[in-house]
C-alpha cells in the first residue's frame, strides 16, 4: 500500500501566522484571549487552552486587562470598535481577508451591491458583511444566483476558501444580473494550492482521506472537491475514525487536510494507516 500527502496538507499561511501571533502575546501579556476559537480544530483549541490561550466565545467572557487575539477570519469593524474600546487588541485577521474587507468598503462607498459568494454563518462572511453595513448579499451556491433580480452595479467576491472552479461558474451565472459587474478574485492563493494538489492526488488513488474539524468549513470544501473526483473520499477528524472506513485491498491511499489541521493530526493519522498496514502483512504472512 502507497500513502500519498498532498503538498499543502494541513495549516495554511493565515493560521501558521495567526498560531504564532498568539504564542508571541502570550510571552508579553499574562492574560491571552481568542475572539472566538483561534482555528476551527478541536484538538488544537484543547492544545492553546492547556499552553494558557483561552478561548471566548462572547466579549463578556474576557476579563478586564486581557490581550485579545482577532483570529484570521477578521471580524465586523463594528465589532473591533468595540472591542478596542475594552480591551487590548492584537490583530491577526489574515491579509487576504483583510482584502476581501477592503473589496467591502468599497463597492460601498462608490453605491455598488455586493454579492458575497460563501456561507453567511462563517466568521469570516459576518465579518465582512459588517464593511457593506449589513448591504451585502450572501448566496452559498452557483445555482441560486438564478433568480437574482437585476441590478444595474454590483460587485462579486468569494470566501477565501471556495474552489475556484466553483466560483467561475457562480460569476459566470451573475453576469446575467447587472449591466456593470466588477469582479474581485478573493480566494486565497492556500486555498487554490491545496485544492489543486488535493485534487492531483484524488484523481490517482484508490480512497482518499481528507483530514480536519467536522465544524470546518474550509475542510469541507475540500472534501467536496476531492468526492467529484474520487467517490471513495472520506471526511476524517482524528485517526481514531479510520477504523470506520471499509478498507478493502487498495494500493494507493491519498491524503490532504484542511486549513485548520495540525500537523500531529495528520502525522498520526499516516503513523496509523502504516501500523494497521503492518499488522494486516504479518497476519497475512
Ligand atoms: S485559508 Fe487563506 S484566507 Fe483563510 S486564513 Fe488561510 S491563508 Fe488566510
Amino acid at each position: 500500500m502507497e500513502i500519498l500527502v498532498a503538498e499543502e496538507a494541513g495549516f495554511c499561511f493565515g493560521v501558521r501566522r495567526a498560531v504564532k501571533i498568539a504564542y508571541e502575546a502570550l510571552e508579553k501579556w499574562e492574560k491571552v484571549y481568542s475572539y472566538g476559537e483561534l482555528i476551527h480544530n478541536n484538538q488544537f483549541v484543547e492544545k492553546l487552552e492547556r499552553d494558557g490561550i483561552k478561548t471566548a466565545r462572547t466579549m463578556d467572557e474576557i476579563p478586564n486587562g486581557a490581550a485579545v487575539i482577532i483570529r484570521s477570519h477578521g471580524i465586523s469593524p463594528q465589532e473591533e470598535k468595540e472591542l478596542k474600546r475594552r480591551f487590548k487588541v492584537i490583530d491577526a485577521t489574515c491579509p487576504y481577508v483583510k482584502k476581501s474587507q477592503k473589496f467591502a468598503s468599497k463597492t460601498l462607498r462608490a453605491g455598488m451591491e455586493l454579492v458575497i459568494f460563501g456561507d453567511r454563518n462563517h466568521p469570516e462572511i459576518m465579518g465582512i458583511l459588517g464593511y457593506t453595513q449589513g448591504s451585502g448579499i450572501v448566496i452559498s451556491s452557483p445555482k441560486e444566483v438564478i433568480g437574482l433580480p437585476f441590478n444595474p452595479k454590483r460587485a462579486v467576491i468569494s470566501q477565501t476558501t471556495n474552489d475556484i472552479e466553483d466560483y467561475k461558474i457562480f460569476v459566470g451565472n451573475l453576469m446575467n444580473t447587472s449591466e456593470k459587474l466588477t469582479i474581485y478574485q478573493t480566494i486565497c492563493s492556500s486555498t487554490i494550492e491545496k485544492h489543486r494538489s488535493a485534487k492531483e492526488i484524488a484523481s490517482k488513488v484508490d480512497l482518499m482521506l481528507v483530514i480536519g474539524g467536522k465544524h470546518s468549513a474550509n475542510t469541507k470544501k475540500l472534501f467536496t472537491a476531492c468526492k467529484r473526483l474520487q467517490p471513495r473520499t472520506y471526511h476524517i477528524e482524528t485517526a481514531e475514525e479510520l477504523d470506520l472506513i471499509e478498507w478493502g485491498n487498495y494500493e494507493r491511499i491519498g491524503i490532504s487536510a484542511g486549513a485548520s489541521t495540525p500537523d500531529f493530526v495528520i502525522n498520526k493519522v499516516v503513523e496509523k494507516i502504516k501500523e494497521e498496514r503492518n499488522g494486516r502483512g504479518k497476519k497475512e504472512g
